[in-house]
């Protein structure tokens, strides 16, 4: 028998790949189906962008005076349709995992211990065991951090209001995720970063993201020092750059990073943050055990927790295979997908478009916010090397991209591609162009 412990996109996709191929396998599930990715992550993300973005664009069209008003967000509703939704795809992964074979036990801790896995109190006998436990977000040590109306994406669908005034503590894709939706709700959003603010980020997109963000105050290189407040948080004390900076507010939101969750896992190695040490086919330092997804340290995405749990469970069946963590495409969503791959290439050449009209952005025409898209290719070989763009549907644009990157393809092979029309889609005619430049021998 075959235990994984925990039922996020990791754990999850270890045990039905296990099962379809006959193996017996009982899932641990201390909480929910899904993980963080359906409750606390990515869907609750998409849950409140769609909210944000419908505002945005009337907003727009109210704006242009097409709309006679713009509507306000009922958020205690939003939240709790937004649950409703998340426990009906929870009821959907339950009967998928069950439906290929998966025993699941909920409500109890799994935890390993010298090569053995207990759940709850019994010691279980496995020929191999999975650890998929997943992360947690990042809690500074800093005064006041435990206060009333403090959250974390964790505890966010328990906010009793709306917040009037957001700080946001993050500096990165989630932290700017947050601030474009409590931003386009209403809420005066201040948005402290310690370092540069989407520093990680393509320049083009990063200042992009910017405009979008207008209304929020961004402060950077800008440290959190402590939470004020009596019963609850009223504010938050920072140091910054130029001196002390005490901001009131009624809510902070921390979206400064996740930590892995390895404390019940003993006996594996792990690094000095708690992620457990992987090799490229998830085999843990002890033998029969693997680790897969966020515990592990690797970039904290549902797609390469997936493929991680999938590339487990292959060595697991005695297939040997090794994850590539090359060409992974990322997202960001504001009002616009933000969407990027990149493959390391100092020599790289470079062309930029702004967004062309299509569904979408065709009433962002007349303020000029129609997003863009960068190609990067290799000059000597037209192979090519990077994708960005902010479009809708941005995200399925770059996951193509970064399939044919693996693939080696380069520009000229866009010679014959037929787009379908109308699309918002910078990529394909900056490919056109530069593959043109490139058999006219102008690529740089
Ligand atoms: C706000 C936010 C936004 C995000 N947005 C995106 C995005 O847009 N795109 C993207 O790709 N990624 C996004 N992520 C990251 C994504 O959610 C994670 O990479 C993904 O969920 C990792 O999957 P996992 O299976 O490794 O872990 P998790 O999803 O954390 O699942 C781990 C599971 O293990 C269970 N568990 C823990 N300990 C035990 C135990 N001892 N016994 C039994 N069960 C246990 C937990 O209850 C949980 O269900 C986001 C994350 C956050 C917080």
């Amino acid at each position: 028998m075959n235990v994984v412990l925990g039922g996020g996109p990791a754990g999850r996709t270890a045990a039905v790949h296990l099962a379809l191929n006959g193996e017996e396998v009982t899932l641990v599930e201390k909480g929910e189906i899904g993980g963080q990715c359906l409750h606390y992550g990515c869907m609750m993300v998409c849950a409140l962008n769609e909210a944000a973005r419908a505002r945005t664009t009337a907003r727009n069209l109210h704006d242009l005076g097409i709309f006679t008003s713009i509507p306000d967000i009922r958020f205690q509703s939003l939240l709790s349709r937004m649950k409703e939704v998340q426990q009906k795809i929870a009821g959907i992964l339950d009967a998928e995992t069950r439906g290929a074979g998966v025993s699941i036990i909920y409500g109890q801790e799994g935890r390993v211990e010298n090569g053995t896995v207990i759940i709850g109190d019994e010691e279980v006998d496995a020929d191999s065991i999975v650890i998929a436990t997943g992360s947690r977000p990042t809690i500074p040590a800093v005064p006041g951090i435990s206060s009333a109306g403090v959250h974390t994406p964790h505890t966010l669908s328990s906010m009793d209001d709306l917040p009037k005034n957001l700080v946001i503590i993050g500096g990165g894709i989630m932290a700017a995720e947050f601030a474009y939706i409590f931003q386009e709700f209403g809420a005066d959003v201040h948005l402290v970063s310690r370092s540069g603010f989407l520093k990680n980020l393509d320049p083009n997109l990063a200042a992009l993201a910017r405009k979008e963000l207008s209304g929020t105050r961004i402060l950077e290189d800008t440290a959190l020092k402590a939470i004020e407040g009596e019963t609850r948080v009223e504010g938050v004390h920072l140091e910054g750059k130029e001196g002390n900076i005490d901001i009131s507010c009624d809510t902070v939101l921390l979206a400064a990073g996740l930590t892995a969750r390895s404390e019940m896992i003993a006996g594996v190695e792990k690094k000095q943050g708690g992620e457990i040490l992987v090799d490229r086919r998830m085999r843990t330092s002890a033998s029969g055990i693997y680790a897969c997804g966020d515990v592990t340290g690797s970039p904290r995405l549902t797609p390469v927790a997936r493929h991680e749990g999938f590339v487990a469970a292959e060595n697991i069946l005695g297939r040997e295979r090794e994850m590539d963590y090359s060409a992974i495409p990322q997202s960001m969503n504001l009002f616009h997908e933000y969407a990027f791959v990149e493959i390391d290439n100092p020599c790289a050449v470079s062309a930029t478009v702004p967004g062309p009209a299509g569904p979408g952005t065709f009433w962002s025409v007349p303020s000029g916010r129609t997003g863009l898209a960068r190609v990067s290719a290799d000059p000597d070989t037209g192979t090519l090397c990077g994708i960005a763009t902010a479009a809708p549907s941005g995200g399925i644009i770059a996951a193509y991209q970064a399939f044919l990157m693996r693939q080696g393809i380069g520009v000229t092979s866009f010679d014959d591609f037929i787009e379908v029309h109308p699309m918002a889609d910078g990529i394909y005619p900056l490919m056109k162009y530069l593959s043109c430049k490139f058999r006219a021998g102008k690529f740089s």
